[in-house]
């Protein structure tokens, strides 16, 4: 058994980052990831993705995109040397290929058992694993003759069996990944229930920038109302590459999608869909304009009217007339892509903090285990939390309750843990 103060779990942007804090307050600590650094985006991507968020927009404690196309968007080789250097610059402790298969709580700490010889007992751990992806329970009614794949798996149409694409879910992986079929020549079936739509311009700046600009990125959970809504809020459907046209339904139609409502019911070949792509439509639109409105209030108080382009006019995308039933079999559908997105599950974290929905009850990081953090959850505390550029806000928090800075914990953790049960 070694012993360390911290172990983090997941070499991951988010793990790196709490191991490059934890470098600089000289504290001990060992990183352990089951595959290599950044993992997630060398196994788990598929080969055409670019970032969604501009290079300038990948910024981690001590490290920046540094070079000329601030604008750019990563591909995922890039990315994946962008946190390889990053990991350069301050050498953390990293275990490659330690899987962790158990975190028990013992005397005031916690034991982190693991697939090589080394079992470590630690003061802290951060759980810093990533998501893993979500797949309706419907999927296990699918014929088995038809190929099922969640979009994590998904590498190019290439892989794919022959014959039609079903994409289940339309936020930026399941348009990019229905486009992408399509241009193949697949025949392709894009199932949408909620979803959200941003242009990737306006008024001549990238969206990504306006947001940051309007505090949307910034937004905390305390401002959200509803926690387990915000946290489920589909992902834009946005798609990085600069002077593409923008992937949304309508342009989906265009180019030959069928695209249907939310997928309600599987039955060996048999699909059904709900009859309400007029109203997630109508939703999405709404939405979509309302944040435009903020921005166009944003540009008028703060002086920028003479900086930016006028206001453009950004078309209605709204839909009806889609088909509520579908024979998988006689359509030709030999797959369904689940881009149906991801949550956290971590079934060998052997510390009872799951809440009701089995994901971890925490605030800032802060679990209600004494030692116990997590880092890269979606909407964490602030809105941008999942993202590359989110997490040096809470790996900061937590390196600092960690140190001891603040161990109680911000009183409103406590609280907030406290009503969440
Ligand atoms: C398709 C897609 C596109 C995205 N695009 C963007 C984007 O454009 N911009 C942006 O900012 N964000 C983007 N994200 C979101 C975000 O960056 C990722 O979700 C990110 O990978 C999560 O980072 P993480 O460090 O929390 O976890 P991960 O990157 O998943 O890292 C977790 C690490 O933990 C390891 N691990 C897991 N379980 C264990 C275990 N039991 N033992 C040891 N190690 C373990 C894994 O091997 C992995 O290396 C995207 C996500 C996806 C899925």
């Amino acid at each position: 058994m070694q012993r360390v103060d911290t172990v983090i779990i997941g070499a991951g942007h988010a793990g790196l980052a709490t191991s490059r804090l934890l470098t600089d307050a000289g504290r001990d600590h060992v990183v352990l990831d089951r595959g290599r650094l950044a993992e997630s985006w060398r196994s788990a991507r598929w080969d055409s993705l670019r970032l969604l968020t501009p290079n300038w927009m990948s910024r981690l404690p001590g490290w920046s995109h540094q070079g000329p196309d601030a604008e750019g968007f990563m591909t995922v080789p890039e990315l994946v040397g962008y946190l390889e250097s990053y990991a350069q610059s301050f050498d953390p402790p990293v275990r490659q290929r330690t899987s962790v298969l158990a975190v028990r709580p013992v005397d005031g700490g916690y034991q982190v058992t693991t697939t090589t010889d080394d079992a470590w007992s630690a003061r802290n751990v951060v759980v810093a694993a990533g998501p893993r992806p979500r797949v309706p329970a419907l999927a296990t009614r699918l014929h088995p003759d038809v190929w099922q794949i969640h979009t994590n798996r998904y590498r190019n149409p290439a892989a794919l069996p022959d014959g039609g694409v079903l994409v289940v879910g339309a936020s930026a992986s399941g348009v990019q990944i229905a486009s992408e079929l399509r241009q193949a020549g697949r025949d392709v079936v894009l199932a949408v229930g909620a979803h959200t739509r941003l242009p990737r311009r306006y008024r001549g700046m990238d969206i990504m920038w306006w947001l940051e600009q309007i505090g949307a990125l910034d937004r905390t959970i305390d401002d959200a109302g509803d926690a387990r809504r915000a946290r489920r809020e589909p992902s834009a459907q946005l798609v990085g590459g600069l002077g593409r046209p923008d992937l949304n339904l309508g342009r989906l139609r265009e180019l030959g999608v069928v695209v249907t409502g939310r997928l309600d019911d599987l039955d060996g070949h048999r699909a059904r869909f709900r009859d309400d792509l007029p109203l997630t439509t109508t939703a999405a639109d709404a939405r979509l304009r309302r944040t435009l409105r903020t921005i166009d209030q944003y540009i008028a108080t703060s002086g920028l009217e003479g900086e930016v382009l006028p206001p453009a006019d950004v078309p209605a995308v709204l839909m009806s007339g889609a088909p509520e039933s579908l024979d998988l079999r006689a359509a030709g559908i030999s797959t369904v892509v689940w881009a149906t997105g991801s949550h956290y599950r971590y079934p060998w974290l052997r510390v009872p903090v799951a809440d009701v929905y089995g994901e971890i009850k925490q605030y800032r990081g802060v679990t209600p285990a004494p030692g116990l953090y997590v880092i890269g959850l979606r909407f964490m505390h602030r809105r941008n939390s999942q993202f590359i550029d989110g997490a040096r806000h809470d790996a900061q928090t937590i390196v600092e309750h960690l140190a001891g800075a603040d161990r109680s914990g911000p009183t409103s953790a406590r609280v907030l843990l406290a009503r969440d049960g």
